[in-house]
């Protein structure tokens, strides 16, 4: 029987040009962001530790600015909607698996037919004197990475031997489910990845490029 194709697909730096973590902190520079995020990339400290104390950096008497800088800050890659229209048609399921935070990824993909259902992000509180971070989607006892986000768990709830399982993503928040999945369609950081892993992957610069490859794939 053929499996039913699903899609995990990350969000900064792969449905948004940008990383909307990084050019927040960027633009705001609370002080020693930086040295949290090289840490993250070098795997000293785990996503969640990085992404939740760069966050505990920006007092929440910004909040209105930190909202607004992210969500205008934001362009979709080429080809996003189409992708989506193709999976409409197709019966693809289409989910986002996002390390990033509810207070940007939900208003970015307001202008998008994707149920809420289908959206997986870190949450936010801004009631402290500073942003704290929330991790409703934590990981599970498989896995030890310390995730945030875990797309290992969520990849994990729709097994192998029932689903064509594609991820699309571009960064260290893509590592561990690329390992997971049937196909990866990767850029950036993520190339390097599959690379070493000696993963099957296909290179995009857009949504173009991934919805051709999947109209060849059918069959
Ligand atoms: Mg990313
Ligand atoms: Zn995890």
């Amino acid at each position: 029987m053929k499996r039913e194709r699903i899609i995990f697909c990350d969000f900064d730096g792969t449905i948004t040009v940008n990383d909307n973590i990084v050019a927040i902190m960027k633009h705001f520079k609370p002080e020693g962001w930086d040295r949290l995020v090289d840490q993250v990339i070098s795997k000293t400290i785990s996503i969640r530790e990085g992404v939740g104390r760069m966050f505990a950096l920006l007092p929440t008497s910004r909040k209105q600015e930190v909202i607004d800088y992210a969500i205008q800050n934001v362009t979709i890659r080429d080809g996003f909607a189409e992708l989506l229209d193709y999976c409409r048609t197709r019966h693809i399921t289409f989910l986002v698996t996002s390390g990033g935070i509810d207070f940007f990824v939900y208003p970015v993909l307001s202008a998008f037919p994707i149920p809420a259902s289908h959206i997986y992000c870190n949450g936010s509180d801004f009631s402290g004197s500073h942003i704290q971070i929330l991790w409703p989607h934590a990981c599970d006892e498989h896995c030890g990475n310390d995730c945030g986000m875990c797309k290992t768990a969520i990849i994990r709830g729709y097994p192998k031997e029932q689903y064509e399982r594609i991820l699309i993503g571009d960064s260290v928040t893509d590592f561990e489910g690329a390992k997971l999945a049937d196909t990866v369609f990767a850029r950036s950081h993520l190339i390097g990845l599959c690379q070493n892993l000696g993963l099957h992957y296909y290179p995009f610069d857009n949504f173009h490029d991934v919805l051709r490859r999947l109209e060849e794939n059918e069959s």
